[in-house]
């Protein structure tokens, strides 16, 4: 499946979206903390989620629908783990982790990702074109792209072991 279309509801109809391809434009951070929330059944722990796409393409955004939905997180506890790095959320359940300030593998390996990736989690990885390596989990690769103003396209690819 590979389709566009012009907002978030219409995610909605298509129930196993990540068999292989699937993208969307949203025009509001709204639509795409819905189409989060509509995301977080397709990413049921285990499963490793990397987010791609440049400063300000709305990957922190989304990843506050997801967890929503997947963890009753409210979103306004959500926010980029830039300095922390990673946050847990639901004693576990999930993982919120940017790789925006790692600068190669030798940082990449001080995080303990790991660890997270062996539990039964539900690990969310900003800058994901960081993460490198082998896949090693039920795994969804999102990219979102800065269109215009308030446009994004989203697109959600679901990666095989
Ligand atoms: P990232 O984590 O990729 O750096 P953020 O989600 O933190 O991006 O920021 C996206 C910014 O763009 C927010 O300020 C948000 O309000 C704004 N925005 C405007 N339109 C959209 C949209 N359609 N989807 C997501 N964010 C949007
Ligand atoms: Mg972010």
């Amino acid at each position: 499946m590979n389709d566009e279309s012009t907002n978030g509801r219409s995610f909605a109809r298509h129930s196993s979206l990540v068999t292989r391809h699937f993208s969307l434009v949203t025009r509001s951070p709204e639509e795409t903390v819905n189409f989060g929330r509509e995301l977080a059944k397709e990413v049921q722990p285990p499963c490793l989620v990397l987010l791609e796409g440049e400063l300000g393409s709305g990957k922190t955004t989304l990843v506050k629908g997801i967890l929503a939905t997947l963890a009753s997180v409210p979103e306004d506890e959500v926010t980029s783990p830039s300095f922390t790095l990673v946050h847990e959320f639901a004693e576990g359940r999930a993982y919120h982790v940017d790789l925006y300030r790692v600068e190669g593998p030798r940082d990449l390996a001080t995080l303990g990702l790991d660890d997270l990736l062996d539990r039964d989690a539900t690990v969310l990885i900003e800058w994901g074109e960081k993460f490198g390596g082998e896949v090693p989990r039920p795994c969804v690769r999102i990219r979102c792209e800065h269109l215009g103003r308030d446009e994004r396209r989203i697109t959600v690819e679901r990666l095989e072991r």
